[in-house]
C-alpha cells in the first residue's frame, strides 16, 4: 500500500501571523517550529502506524501533527483545548484524506470512549468497519503545566486497563521539561529520582528518546525539554493499586535526604519491621531503593490494611 501525503499547506509560521495565534502562558504553549525536529520525534517514537490510533494532546498549530501524518499514519486524532486552533487543524483535517480528526476538549477530563469512536469513524476504518484498534499511541509536545497530572492520570488508566488503554498495545511518546523527563527515567541511586520514577517504572519501561534545546521553541521556554518514551512491562513490578504505590513513594520521598528507617520511625516505631520484611536495607535513602522494593513494600502495606500519614 502507498504511503498517504499532505498536500502542499500554508507553513506553521504563517498560520501563526494569519490567525493572530499569540501563545498563552496560561496554557503553556511552546511551539515547535523546525518539522526536522518533529519528524525526529516521529521517527524515533518508532509508532507502529498500520491498524493503530495515534492520540496527541496538544497539537497546538499542528506541525508535529503534520510529521505523524506525513509519516504514514492512517488514524489521528488530536485533543485540543484552545478553539482559536481550531480553524488549523480543520484545515490540516480536510487536507489528510480522511485519517484525521480533531477534537476540542480538556484531555484530563476528555471521555476516552469519544477518543476511540472519533478514532474508529475515520476514513478507511468506517467502510472496513474496524472495532478495535491494535495499536494505541498517545503522543505530544505535552502542556508543562499539566504533564505531570496527565502522565499519572494516564499511569491509573494503564494500571486498571481503562479508556484508550484497553488496548492491547499502548505506548506513549511524550514531551516533557527535562527535568521531570529525567525523573520519569531515572533508574534507583540516581539523584533524579523520585515519586514518578517509581510509579512510571512500576507498570512501564521508561526512557528518554530525544533531548529539545529550549530554544527550539517559540515562545523560548526557561528550561530545556525531553521527549520520554513509556511502554507497558510485559511483567508489571506493581503488586497493589497504584495508588497505595502512589501514595508509599511520595510519602517516602518527601523526607527524601532521611534513611528509610528515620522515615518509618516517624510514621511509627513499629512500622520499621516493614523495611526488613521487604529486605529493604534501612539505612538506605529513598532514592537507593529499587521499584521492586517499593512495589512490595506497598503491597505489604495494603495487605495489612495501614494507614500512610
Ligand atoms: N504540539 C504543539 C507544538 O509542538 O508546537 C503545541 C505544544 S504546546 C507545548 C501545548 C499545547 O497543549 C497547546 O496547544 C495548548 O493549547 C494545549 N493544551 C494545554 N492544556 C491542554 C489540555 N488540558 N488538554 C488539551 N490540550 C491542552
Amino acid at each position: 500500500m502507498s504511503l498517504p501525503k499532505l498536500p502542499k499547506l500554508p507553513s506553521i509560521r504563517d498560520l501563526i501571523r494569519i490567525y493572530n495565534l499569540r501563545a498563552k502562558q496560561q496554557l503553556s504553549q511552546n511551539f515547535i517550529m523546525d518539522k526536522n525536529i518533529t519528524d525526529k520525534i516521529v521517527q524515533l517514537a518508532g509508532l507502529e502506524l498500520e491498524s493503530s490510533l495515534c492520540v496527541e494532546v496538544g497539537p497546538g498549530p499542528g506541525l508535529l501533527t503534520r510529521s505523524i501524518l506525513g509519516k504514514g499514519a492512517r488514524n489521528v486524532i488530536a485533543v485540543e483545548k484552545d478553539p482559536r486552533f481550531v480553524p488549523t487543524l480543520e484545515q490540516l483535517r480536510d487536507a489528510s484524506d480522511g485519517r484525521f480528526d480533531v477534537m476540542l476538549d480538556d484531555m484530563l477530563t476528555v471521555d476516552h470512549g469519544k477518543i476511540i469512536q472519533r478514532g474508529l469513524a475515520l476514513g478507511s476504518n468506517a467502510d472496513n468497519q474496524i472495532s478495535e484498534f491494535e495499536h494505541v499511541h498517545l503522543v505530544g509536545n505535552l502542556p508543562f503545566s499539566v504533564a505531570t497530572p496527565l502522565l499519572v492520570q494516564w499511569l491509573h488508566l494503564l494500571a486498571t486497563k481503562k479508556g484508550i488503554f484497553l488496548s492491547p498495545n499502548v505506548s506513549m511518546s511524550l514531551m516533557f521539561q527535562k527535568e521531570v523527563g529525567l525523573r520519569i527515567v531515572a533508574p534507583a541511586s540516581n539523584t533524579e529520582r523520585g515519586r514518578l520514577s517509581v510509579v512510571a517504572q512500576s507498570i512501564c519501561d521508561a526512557f528518554k528518546i530525544y533531548g529539545v534545546p529550549a530554544s527550539s521553541f517559540v515562545p523560548r521556554p526557561k528550561v530545556d525539554a525531553m521527549v520520554v518514551q513509556l511502554r507497558p512491562l510485559a511483567q508489571p513490578l506493581l503488586k497493589s493499586s497504584l495508588g497505595t504505590l502512589e501514595h508509599v513513594a511520595r510519602f517516602s520521598f518527601m523526607k527524601r535526604r532521611k534513611m528509610m528507617a528515620r522515615i518509618f520511625k516517624d510514621w511509627d516505631p513499629s512500622h520499621v519491621a516493614l523495611l526488613e520484611e521487604c529486605e529493604i536495607d534501612p539505612t538506605l535513602r529513598p532514592q537507593d531503593v529499587t521499584t521492586e522494593k517499593f512495589c512490595n513494600l506497598a503491597q505489604l502495606i495494603e495487605a495489612r490494611g495501614l494507614r500512610l500519614p
